[in-house]
């Protein structure tokens, strides 16, 4: 099964991911995550998209999906999500091209859905641990010892994006780019809507039910 997940930021599309790759072993294609990497460790790719992730806009089109070509091209049959890729209409059309040229096939897209008044308080107090990656909340979920991670002792840290001035340019970049994508998967289909609000484990366990009727 391979899946487009989509959804505005702070909708938990990093969570699930990492739900599904661990219990449906998918490989996880994070867009934002590969951006990070690069950034850290400073390659051209990193250079060049360091100063729209710091201002929440999107990075170009064409370095973008260059990207992806080259992730998706290096799958070796494995399982993917699609985790905050496509975010607008060219990405989803150029990916439609790219996916018949190498021969793979998406079988359903997915979007998220949390309400933008929830989105602002769930994304100012998340907090990334900087080693593994894993998602802490300072209410909802946060780490036994502050700062410190549970899984595996790394710093949790606020990412730089997550600073309030720069959620608003994101959720405004989110209204403007990625929601008509919503429109466009559903034309173009197959296409799942899942209520993103509750726990993390209600959360997957809707969205499983949900693919498992897609499947069958
Ligand atoms: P995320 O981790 O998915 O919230 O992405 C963090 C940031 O990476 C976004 O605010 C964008 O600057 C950049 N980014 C991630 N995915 C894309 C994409 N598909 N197109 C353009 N920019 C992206």
């Amino acid at each position: 099964m391979n899946l487009i997940l989509f959804g505005p930021p702070g909708a938990g599309k990093g969570t699930q991911s990492e739900l599904l790759i661990k219990r449906m072993h998918m490989r996880q294609i994070s867009t934002g995550d590969l951006f990070r990497a690069a950034i850290k460790n400073q390659t051209p790719l990193g250079k060049e998209a360091k100063g729209y992730l710091d201002a929440g806009k999107l990075v170009p089109d064409s370095v973008t999906i260059g990207l992806v070509r080259e992730v998706l091209g290096q799958l070796k049959g494995q399982s993917f999500i699609l985790d905050g890729f496509p975010r607008n209409v060219a990405q989803a059309e150029a990916l439609g091209e790219l996916l018949k040229e190498l021969n793979l096939k998406v079988d359903t897209s997915l979007f998220l859905e949390v309400p933008l008044d929830r989105l602002l308080g769930r994304l100012a107090g998340r907090r990334i641990c900087k080693n593994c990656g894993a998602v802490y909340h300072v209410q909802n979920k946060p780490p036994q010892k502050e700062g410190v991670c549970d899984t595996c002792g790394g710093p949790v840290l606020q990412r730089p994006d997550d600073k309030e001035e720069v959620v608003r340019t994101r959720l405004e970049t989110y209204e403007a780019s990625t929601k008509p994508l919503k429109e466009y998967y559903k034309a173009h289909g197959p296409y799942v809507e899942v209520n993103g609000l509750g726990t993390s484990e209600e959360v997957y366990e809707r969205i499983s039910k949900a693919l498992q009727v897609k499947a069958h």
